[in-house]
């Protein structure tokens, strides 16, 4: 057993002493996972470097007790401390990209860790890294060990980085965010081997993660973390069964799924508080939707909650100072975008079409002959026709490498100079109100000039990463002008500000953002300013490329409640490109499924996802991690 009791860690930060956990107590036994969950900034990846000792310069164990054996491993000395590391503890980093050597081939990485922490040698060791590639899925494992780590994919990295530590055979594990850099496919492999290897050899694991779906799947023990402590900690299936804390009920209910369709997501509002103030009350109150009078001047002890199983524990007064009639009169709703059920299941029936595409192929050039002619391509997308019909979603999910964003960057225009684009993307006029009927389509690959900038005003695209898709030099407001100078020349200054201005209200922004810079945003707001900045220019096609995957499930859900809303009052059509099959199934009226740059199965969403034809399609639905619905949270 690892043990933790009474964890302290303090930060020295510029706004004073950060306490980033606060009292931590958990225990982590031989065999079984116990997944740390909670949003971004509650503490989680703090917990894993400070059991790690690994914590930033700033920071330091202020307190409290780290007990593998008996032994107190705050105590020992960083020799010592070093063969536990990698040895006894395994970890594996959230960012495989700088945790490799990158002057090392990866082989020999794996190889130092075998002959570090195992008794095989030379060739032996080199047949057991070649054994573990195999394992975590590298394809071709004895030609990929020679390789150094640039030459592999985010996701190959992230694998090997896996292999590096499990190949050190460690009791105990402690997972980041193990497998959000992969695939569902891969995932899915990673986390069944993990599984094995707690059946094989009584692996520990201390999986901490923000995806529920994960926890829900491997979990034995679960505990939410916020702001610094654990608010609830139970067995798995108690928490997804009967979760007690208002910050868990509102988590299981902001994830999106078939079930929500059609309803407002609960969307928590706020932030994660900072944690360099002292807390009078519970932590979490200026966000609870049940909170009460003493909750702003009470502290919240964690304790055993009545009627449930051993273990199962809460840090809320409702469970243990509940004097409801101090209850505030009508206690605060979690935040929702929308109240209305969306237009999009209001309104099943034929709409005019948006977009048809037609036989799209896109090739990549890979390598150029002597004189200069292409002598290699990659055929990224191979062939997909799909169309999307006004103010509705189509969602293209696969896995990646698929082609999805490609296409999705194909019909904005951004591949032009990069890539030859074969087929057509039609784009048809808006109907005219009076007679019903459109003008002739025209082909955004066939256009150029005038024709072709009044398209890409038409046709608008957010990324996955808000903040590598905003310019750090130039104020939101800016930002948002720039499109606008572009591509409505027409508008004066005073027009332009008051059009901001709706905007920053319609993405729920305050008024004053437009003067601010993209890094003073949390990852969520930058996502609102991104879709404001789409908006500016009044497209009806929006490609939407993973807007939420980098964003906690609260703010995916905040995100997803203003798209839905934006559907509604503007009419306007998405084409979702993710992986996340409940974000699909939550959103998409139409679903095509992608498989090495052709379409292998669409149609309606609930038909696809329900019952779908195709092996593939069953693959990829199955490797989903999801949770499983107990409760009515
Ligand atoms: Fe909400 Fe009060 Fe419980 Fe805190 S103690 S979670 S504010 S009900």
């Amino acid at each position: 057993m690892l043990k933790i009791d009474d964890l302290r860690v303090h930060l020295d930060a510029d706004a004073g002493l950060v306490r980033a956990i606060d009292g931590m107590r958990l225990t982590l036994a031989q065999g079984q996972t116990f997944a740390l969950v909670g949003e971004s900034g509650c503490g989680k990846s703090m917990t894993a470097l400070a059991l790690m000792r690994l914590l930033p310069d700033n920071g330091r164990i202020a307190g409290g007790r780290l007990d593998l054996d008996g032994q107190d491993l705050f105590d020992l000395s960083e020799a010592r401390m070093r063969d536990v590391r990698g040895g006894r503890i395994g970890m594996i980093f959230q960012e495989p990209g700088t945790s490799l050597n990158p002057v090392m081939k990866v082989g020999a990485q794996i190889v130092e860790a075998i002959e570090a922490h195992t008794p095989l040698r030379g060739e032996a060791a080199r047949k057991k890294a070649v054994d573990w590639l195999r394992r975590v899925g590298i394809p071709e494992p004895e030609r990929r060990i020679d390789e150094y780590p640039f030459r592999l994919s985010g996701g190959q990295k992230q694998r090997i980085m896996i292999a590096m530590t499990l190949a050190a055979e460690p009791d105990f594990l402690i997972a980041d965010e193990p497998t959000t850099a992969l695939d569902v496919t891969i995932q899915a492999q990673i986390l069944e081997l993990l599984k094995d290897l707690q059946r094989e050899r009584g692996l520990g694991l201390l999986l901490i993660t923000h995806d529920l779906g994960v926890v829900s799947g491997m979990a034995h023990q679960v505990a939410l973390m916020y702001a610094g402590q654990i608010v609830e900690v139970a067995p798995a299936a108690d928490f997804f069964a009967a979760p007690k804390h208002p910050y868990a009920r509102l988590l299981l209910r902001a994830l999106p799924d078939a079930e929500r369709r059609g309803e407002p997501l609960a969307a928590i509002p706020g932030t994660v508080p900072p944690l360099w103030q002292d807390f009078d009350g519970c932590r979490f109150e200026p966000r609870c939707d049940r909170a009460m009078v003493h909750c702003g001047s009470t502290c919240p002890s964690l304790s055993a909650v009545q009627d449930r199983p051993a273990g199962h524990e809460v840090r809320c007064l409702l469970y243990t100072d509940p004097r409801e009639a101090l209850m505030r009169p009508a206690a605060r709703p979690a935040e929702t975008a929308a109240t209305a059920k969306s237009s999009t299941d209001q309104a099943n029936g034929k709409r005019p079409l948006l977009l048809e595409v037609k036989d799209l192929k896109v090739r990549y050039p890979l390598a150029r002959g002597l004189l200069g002619g292409t002598k290699r391509w990659f055929d990224a997308v191979g062939g997909v026709s799909w169309s999307i019909e006004s103010g509705r979603t189509l969602a293209l999910v696969g896995e990646s490498g698929c082609g999805k964003t490609t296409t999705g960057k194909a019909i904005v225009q951004l591949l032009r100079r990069v890539a030859t684009i074969e087929g057509q993307a039609l784009l048809h006029p808006p109907t005219d109100a009076a007679t019903g009927q459109g003008g002739a389509p025209r082909d955004l690959f066939a256009l150029d000039g005038e024709a072709l900038r009044e398209a890409r005003r038409q046709v608008q695209i957010i990324f996955q990463d808000p903040f590598a898709s905003l310019n750090p030099r130039l104020r939101v407001q800016e930002v948002l002008e720039e499109g606008l100078l572009a591509l409505r020349p027409e508008l004066d200054a005073s027009a332009r500000l008051a059009l901001l201005h709706e905007l920053v209200d319609q993405v729920g922004l305050r008024r004053d953002a437009l003067g601010r810079f993209p890094h003073e945003f949390s990852g969520g707001q930058r996502q609102r300013i991104a879709i404001a900045r789409a908006l500016a220019v009044e497209p009806r096609l929006i490609v939407c490329d993973e807007p939420t995957s980098a964003l906690d499930v609260s703010v995916q859900a905040q995100i997803l409640n203003l798209l839905r809303e934006l559907q509604r009052s503007r009419g306007l059509s998405f084409l979702f490109i993710t992986h996340n099959i409940g974000v699909v199934e939550y959103i998409a009226d139409e679903v095509a499924v992608m498989q090495s740059g052709r379409i292998v199965e669409a149609g309606a969403c609930d038909a696809v996802l329900g019952s779908p034809r195709e092996a593939y399609t069953r693959t990829l639905l199955a490797a989903v991690p999801r949770v499983e619905r107990r409760t009515a949270a």
